[in-house]
């Protein structure tokens, strides 16, 4: 047997590529995973979700006990951060977690080879790591889950250090003064937040004229209140061209308005899909307009054999859409069936509190011309929110008029993320707003909230 021929080859390691290598692994298939960096996870493990995640609990838990512990009677004195030993924590989660990947490979015997893989004619992959001589893979079906880097605009002169992306926001060694932020959307706001709690100025501009865009906008507006009650400070229809650094400084410009200076620049303006030096020429695979792989419902490119999933492809970039992806890709591939449903996809935003939503936003609905009943519910009027002290946000659901099926779910509030679970749970079994409102939910509990405003689709919440 050719070692080097495998009957699926995936091509990049983050959260859609290794969960598609294992599962395609649990099928039967002889898998080969290809992955330039020395360690497993992708954009999400290494410099995204789990970094950001450790940094964001570390930074709360100094803000609870700065400014949330009085009011339960606790008295704290002064308080001093080791910024070091938080980032030595965060690397240590991220460690961890990295290697369980490697972990899980060895387990499932998926082949893993270090090195940048790109296509050199069909059904072929050759592997290059510097100073060695290429590996060259051959497999029947290949799939690309290249992920996504970060993305930059004309005229911001990025240096990635003063002025960089996520990556370099993610490992500051000192709490800058004054971080100016380009762009208001998720990375904008859970990274303004780590460094907001650290101590510093954080001003976040935003071209559009509202923040988190493509999330429920009652929500995003309920969030941008919260968030500046904390100390963020937004500047909204604000179209940044320009940032340099100038000696110790960096210059921000945006149009209609005097300069900004500030001392780091995190550019949070999106990200854009990975297929530099992937060799999509050699097997006659074209990109669409915005650089991304385009695929039929069954991730099957316009090349027989080669697939593409996550970050790569349209969609939400979140790391559990990449995954359901993975996993429908090769699924399909050996038994000829795998969906997705991405009505059913929530998404969070880690800000204190939490914004998490799944399905239709009142907007879409209303451009769709779809006639939607909708119930809100405080946080305010729940027990355990009040006996948490966080009781900022509320649940709101949208319900068919007719059918009384749930269409969407938003929520701002404590454990926002946790608790959009039954939501895409409810949303994914074609549930109606009366078979959440019917089900029991232990009390008292946050999903209590959830319930009521199920209740409140039928005006009919009891606890307001
Ligand atoms: P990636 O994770 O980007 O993985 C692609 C992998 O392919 C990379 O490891 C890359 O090195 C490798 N690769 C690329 N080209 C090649 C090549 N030619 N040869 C070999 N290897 C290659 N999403 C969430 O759902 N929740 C969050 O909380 C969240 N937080 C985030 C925070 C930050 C700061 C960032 C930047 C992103 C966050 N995301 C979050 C988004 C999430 O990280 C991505 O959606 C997810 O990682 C996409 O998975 P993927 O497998 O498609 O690609
Ligand atoms: P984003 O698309 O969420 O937000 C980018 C923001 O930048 C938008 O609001 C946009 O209007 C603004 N912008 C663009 N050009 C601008 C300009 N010239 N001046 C001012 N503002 C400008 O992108 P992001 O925050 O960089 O995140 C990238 C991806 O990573 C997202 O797709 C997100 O889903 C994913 N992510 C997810 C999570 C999570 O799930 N919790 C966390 C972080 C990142």
């Amino acid at each position: 047997m050719d070692e080097n021929r495998f009957d699926l080859i995936v091509i990049g390691a983050g959260p859609g590529g290794y969960v598609a290598a294992i599962r395609a692994a649990q099928l039967g298939l002889r898998v080969a995973c290809v992955e330039k960096e020395p360690a497993l996870g992708g954009t999400c493990l290494r410099v995204g979700c789990i970094p950001s995640k450790a940094l964001l609990e570390s930074s709360e838990r100094l803000a609870e006990i700065q400014h949330g512990l009085g009011v339960h009677g606790i008295e704290v004195g002064d308080v001093r951060v080791d910024l070091a030993a938080m980032m030595a924590r965060k690397d240590k989660v991220v460690r961890t977690l990295t290697q369980g990947v490697a972990g899980l490979f060895k387990k499932n015997k998926v082949t893993r080879f270090e090195g940048h893989g790109r296509f050199v004619g069909p059904g072929r992959v050759a592997v290059s790591r510097e100073g060695e001589a290429d590996v060259e893979l051959s497999a029947p079906r290949i799939l690309i889950a290249t992920g996504s880097e970060v993305a930059t605009l004309r005229g911001l002169e990025m240096d990635w250090d003063r002025i960089g992306g996520s990556t370099q926001a993610l490992s500051w060694d000192r709490v800058p003064d004054h971080l100016v932020i380009v762009g208001a959307g998720v990375i904008g706001l859970e990274l303004g937040s780590v460094w907001a709690r650290l101590g510093a100025q954080v001003t976040v501009l935003e071209y559009l004229d509202r923040i988190l865009p493509g999330m429920d906008l009652e929500l995003a507006k309920a969030t941008q209140r919260v968030l500046a009650k904390q100390g963020l400070t937004f500047k909204l229809g604000v179209r940044v061209t320009g940032a340099r650094v100038e000696g110790d400084r960096c210059v921000v410009e945006y149009e209609g308005g005097e300069p900004i200076t500030a001392d780091r620049v995190l550019v949070a303006v999106g990200r854009r899909p990975s297929t530099d030096g992937l060799g999509l020429d050699a097997i006659g695979l074209t990109l669409d307009q915005r650089g991304r792989v385009p695929v039929d419902p069954h991730f099957q490119t316009s090349v027989p054999g080669v697939f593409a999933i996550g970050d790569v492809i349209a969609g939400p970039m979140l790391a559990h859409k990449a995954e359901e992806e993975g996993i429908a890709a090769v699924e399909f591939m050996v038994t000829g069936y795998g969906h997705v449903n991405y009505d059913a996809i929530p998404g969070v935003v880690y800000t204190h509190p939490e914004v998490a939503a799944v399905g239709k936003t009142e907007e879409e609905l209303q451009a769709a011309g779809i006639a939607y009943r909708k119930g809100s519910f405080p946080f305010l009027a729940n027990g355990r929110a009040k006996a948490l002290n966080q009781t900022d946000g509320m649940v709101k659901i949208l319900a068919d008029a007719k059918t009384d099926r749930v269409l969407g779910v938003h929520i701002l509030g404590p454990r926002a993320g946790d608790l959009i679970a039954e939501a895409a749970v409810a949303i994914e079994m074609g549930a109606s707003a009366e078979d959440i409102a019917r089900s029991s939910h232990a009390h008292p509990t946050l999903a209590e909230v959830v319930k009521e405003a199920a209740l409140a689709v039928d005006g009919r919440a009891l606890h307001i």
